[in-house]
């Protein structure tokens, strides 16, 4: 009897917080995990921490704010016989600051992370999904990039995930085949980013992650979805 192939998902920014948590998820789901992180002791410390819990996870070094280091990953892991089926989008920063008080060299950081790094992984590993036929590609966004709530919050932050927004609809129109891509809301969550007081927990915030990363074949696509839910873009 043939089984289900072993589905390969790969996570920006998995070295702490809601990455960290979902590289743990996914793996739990029965998936290969690649764990990625900028930096390689952190990243080598998580993923030894999710191996030591049993699971399969593999860390690679991957700055989403550089596109020769995601570049080298993508190269890396073809090279290795590695294809990713599912990719979480998941790595950002959180300047605070409001539009008139934020900095070129802080729009220009923010532009690089939140949504030249999707913008890269996707160039890098959707390409192989159209190949074969399947992938799931998962933008970890915020209600702060809301369109239609006004782009609440911080400024660099609000913008970046709005085109994150505009990057998942644009990339869902263009995919073939058994390939979808959504973007969710995690919620407030008690993270380094979301602080001690957040409402939620990294499990309640993986919870739509680790869902649309393995949707089947009738799932949604070009969504936006928090607990499970169609949001407003
Ligand atoms: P976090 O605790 O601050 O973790 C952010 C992660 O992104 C860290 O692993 C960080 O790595 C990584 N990262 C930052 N810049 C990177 C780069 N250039 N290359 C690779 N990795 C990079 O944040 P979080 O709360 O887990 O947030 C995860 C996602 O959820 C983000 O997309 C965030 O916008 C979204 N979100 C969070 C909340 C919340 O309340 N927490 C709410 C709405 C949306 P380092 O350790 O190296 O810095």
């Amino acid at each position: 009897m043939v089984g289900s192939p072993v589905r390969t998902a790969l996570v920006t920014g998995g070295n702490r917080g809601i990455g960290f948590e979902a590289c743990r998820e996914l793996a739990m789901t029965g998936l290969r995990v690649v764990l990625t992180a900028r930096d390689q002791g952190r990243g080598t410390r998580a993923a030894e921490q999710l191996r030591s819990e049993g699971w399969d996870v593999r860390f690679e070094v991957m700055d989403v704010a550089s596109a020769e280091s995601v570049i080298a990953c993508a190269e890396r892991l073809a090279s290795n016989g590695v294809a990713i089926d599912a990719l979480v989008n998941n790595a950002a920063i959180y300047p605070t600051d409001r539009f008139l008080a934020t900095g070129e060299e802080t729009m220009r950081e923010t532009v690089e992370t939140n949504l030249l790094g999707p913008f890269r992984t996707c160039r890098a590993f959707v390409p192989g999904m159209l190949a074969r036929g399947y992938g799931r590609v998962v933008n970890v966004s915020s209600d702060i990039g809301s369109i239609n709530a006004g782009v609440p919050g911080p400024a660099a932050y609000g913008i970046t995930k709005a085109a994150l927004h505009a990057l998942t609809r644009r990339l869902a129109r263009e995919v073939r085949g058994d390939v979808k891509v959504n973007a969710m809301s995690p919620g407030w969550v008690r993270t380094d980013m979301g602080g001690a007081a957040a409402p939620r927990s990294v499990e309640q915030a993986c919870d739509t992650l680790v869902w649309l990363a393995t949707l089947p074949a009738d799932g949604p696509t070009d969504g936006l979805f928090f607990d499970r839910r169609p949001i407003p873009w």
